[in-house]
């Protein structure tokens, strides 16, 4: 124990005062101060935006956005489903702090830059340049993001309704965030929204009973949704069974004559996360509605949707580990134990890199993701790679994001487990990208149907994802598993096994061509070779990769 640290606390406890707490961790350059992050970005083609992402980390990372995360959270939204006459009202009051958020990340285009003015995909790296963004977003305020990927990825489905795009696009590209509860023809911006999910199922949407009737060009709906997020944005896209089978829908808040629409909103989920943001149950009483695409074409039209959600949810994912690692390794560089700096003892470094080691695997994987998605329209070798890829990666990353926020809390102590530091809401918020947007399993079915639909195509992903690995531990044992399993039959049983190795073969690939560093050598062999126990901590890392992970996810200032 130092003197002074006695001489501190002698002097101090009789005041009050407080020591050996880590200070704030705040006023931080999301962009500047990671390394990972940075040479991901580069790597994917998006390094021209370096100047504008550091501006944008600077500002996300302020003091002043984590509080209003923290309002807009301990302020969730609240149901208006009457007046106080007991007429229907069905609207939500959210905190203006989650306006603030909405207004930041409409303004700096999360939810459309990806998109051209008339709907079709914006040059590269429009993916990839977004997506550092949307990580960044992650480390600070993850409720409001439901609407702003969904307003995004709607876009892909509403090319199956040209014309209804056409007349939507102006009000989805816009930078405006308008909240006023009006026609979206009448507003200066809009949002989307989606509604699947029925009481008797989510995953298999075959089982909706919502109902729709013709009635000239547009249709009526009667049923419910079970989940429906963000429901005040401006229009959902809804899937009702049409008289020829399970059909999209584009359902506004308010009919053409300016009356308000049928939605009927029944309660809001009380949610373990996600709080900032408003999950509805709602019932559709004769609904108006106007189709997108073909009668019963709806879940093939809804998937062109799902595939970009799924892809921000790998992100949202990758971002969050990030903060979780950093806030834990803020915390143990400023608190002494036995004397000495949390971020100096052994033991806790070894844990810190080893998160930080993941996180290096997650940045990498997304963005290497969004790049297949940035090269997609020219070339079917990397929109293969995007099929097959993008529900695996889901799994991997967003599986990876609970374990990982636990552990940083734990590094916080007990100040990581009560509700005013971030870390607990963290926590909270991790497991919802790997249930919604199709859960575990379902994803990895998803690989299955990609590996035996689209055979060649995905045999090359794979033989490219080997070639990239060669060289690393343990990635000709994962490529050997891989294609055993499929060879043997029962490969449902065995989907998880398959898809972890996929989707960590790709994590190492995309460490290994994207970067010059050792980082991937370390990944494979902790998580390819199987050098590493269950928990973190254990992947006997030496002291100078110990350093350069730490330094790499926060460098010390
Ligand atoms: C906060 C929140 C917000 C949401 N917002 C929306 C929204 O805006 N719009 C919307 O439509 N939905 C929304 N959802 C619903 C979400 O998409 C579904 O909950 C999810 O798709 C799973 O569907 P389910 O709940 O019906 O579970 P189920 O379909 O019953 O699945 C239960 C479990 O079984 C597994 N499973 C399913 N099929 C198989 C199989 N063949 N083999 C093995 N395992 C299988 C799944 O992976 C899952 O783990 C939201 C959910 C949450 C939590």
């Amino acid at each position: 124990m130092p003197a002074d640290f006695d001489a501190q606390a002698a002097a101090q406890a009789a005041v009050g005062a407080v020591f050996n707490q880590s200070p704030p961790y705040q006023d931080v350059d999301l962009f500047g101060s990671d390394r990972a992050l940075q040479d991901a970005v580069a790597a994917n083609g998006a390094g021209g935006e370096a100047a504008a992402l550091t501006a944008f980390g600077r500002h996300w990372g302020s003091a002043a956005m984590f509080d209003l995360a923290r309002q807009a959270n301990e302020n969730p939204p609240r149901l208006h489903a009457f007046d106080d006459k007991g007429r229907r009202q069905d609207t939500v009051e959210f905190h203006p702090a989650y306006h603030r958020f909405m207004a930041e990340s409409v303004g700096a285009g999360l939810h459309a830059s990806t998109w051209r003015d008339d709907g079709t995909r914006a040059a590269a790296p429009a993916e990839a340049a977004r997506a550092a963004r949307f990580y960044m977003v992650a480390q600070v305020e993850n409720g409001h993001m439901c609407p702003i990927t969904m307003t995004r990825a709607a876009v892909a489905a509403l090319a199956a309704a040209p014309d209804l795009r056409a007349a939507l696009m102006p009000k989805i590209v816009s930078r405006d965030y308008d909240p006023r509860f009006r026609p979206w023809p009448d507003k200066t911006g809009a949002t989307l929204g989606m509604g699947m999910t029925e009481k008797q199922g989510g995953t298999d949407v075959r089982t909706n009973t919502t109902r729709a009737e013709r009635e000239g060009a547009a249709y009526r709906i009667t049923g419910h949704k079970w989940f429906m997020s963000a429901p005040m944005s401006d229009a959902f896209l809804v899937l009702a069974q049409a008289p020829d089978g399970l059909t999209c829908f584009f359902m506004p808040r308010f009919r053409p004559d300016g009356s308000v629409n049928a939605l009927q909103f029944q309660r809001l989920k009380d949610k373990l996360g996600n709080r900032s943001n408003a999950s509805s149950e709602v019932e559709f009483a004769n609904a108006y509605a106007l189709r997108v695409g073909g009668e019963g074409e709806g879940l093939r039209t809804i998937l062109a949707m799902v595939q970009l959600t799924r892809l921000d949810c790998a992100i949202s994912s990758a971002g969050m580990m990030r903060a979780a690692t950093a806030r834990a390794l803020h915390h143990a560089r400023h608190r002494a134990v036995f004397g000495k700096p949390l971020a100096a003892q052994p033991m806790m470094r070894s844990v810190l890199a080893d998160m930080a080691l993941e996180v290096e695997g997650a940045v990498a994987l997304v963005m290497r993701l969004c790049r297949s998605f940035d090269l997609a329209g020219a070339s079917p070798e990397e929109a293969a790679r995007a099929r097959l890829l993008t529900p695996a990666v889901k799994y991997l990353v967003c599986k990876a994001a609970p374990p990982l926020t636990y552990e940083a809390m734990e590094c916080l102590g007990g100040n990581g487990y009560v509700e005013a530091d971030a870390l607990a809401r963290l926590y909270r918020e991790a497991p919802v990208n790997a249930i919604w947007e199709g859960s575990g399993n379902v994803m990895c079915l998803d690989v299955l149907r990609a590996l035996t639909r689209d055979r060649d195509a995905s045999e090359a992903t794979l033989d490219h994802l080997a070639r990239d690995t060669k060289d690393l531990p343990g990635a000709a044992d994962a490529v050997a598993v891989v294609r055993r399993t499929l060879a043997e039959g029962g490969a449902e049983a065995n989907a998880r096994i398959v898809v972890e190795r996929i989707a960590q073969l790709a994590a190492a690939a995309a460490l290994k061509t994207g970067m010059d560093s050792g980082v991937a050598d370390l990944f494979a062999r902790t998580r390819l070779a199987g050098q590493r126990g269950v928990t973190y901590g254990t992947a006997a890392l030496d002291e100078r990769d110990i350093a350069s992970l730490l330094a790499r996810v926060l460098p010390e200032t």
